[in-house]
């Protein structure tokens, strides 16, 4: 009879177990949903304002000027977003430096700049 109550207990606390499991998967989903749509936003308001500031005779030199001047003030980038094709070797180069808008090519070394503009995904 005890090993009846033990099993009893043990299948419930798997039950419960996998309904905790699945109510966060359900949240990192939500999560991940919202992250997306954000990362959407930004990154149309960005290229939005890549085009525009040409047009404006802002030119692309000014911008990765200010861009680099931008980067001097610390910030930190997450998991890689884009990638660029290495100008010397013509591998995928992902984005995982700690610089804002500079990576190298883990294959042969070259320093790739990552401009927002420059992505392809
Ligand atoms: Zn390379």
């Amino acid at each position: 009879m005890a090993g009846y109550k033990r099993v009893t207990r043990d299948v419930r606390q798997i039950v419960n177990e996998r309904a905790t499991v699945r109510r966060h998967d359900s949240m990192i989903t939500d999560k991940k949903r919202e992250v997306d749509a954000k990362r959407t936003k930004v990154k149309i308001m960005t290229l939005t304002l890549l085009e525009l500031m040409p047009e404006l005779g802002i030119t692309r030199e000014d911008i990765e000027s200010k861009m680099k001047e931008i980067e001097k003030r610390g910030w930190a980038i997450n998991p890689p977003s884009y990638y660029r094709l290495c100008p010397k070797c013509g591998r995928k180069v992902f984005d995982y430096t700690e610089k804002a808008f500079e990576a190298t090519c883990m294959y042969c070394g070259q320093i790739v700049p990552m401009y927002p503009g420059d992505a392809i995904e």
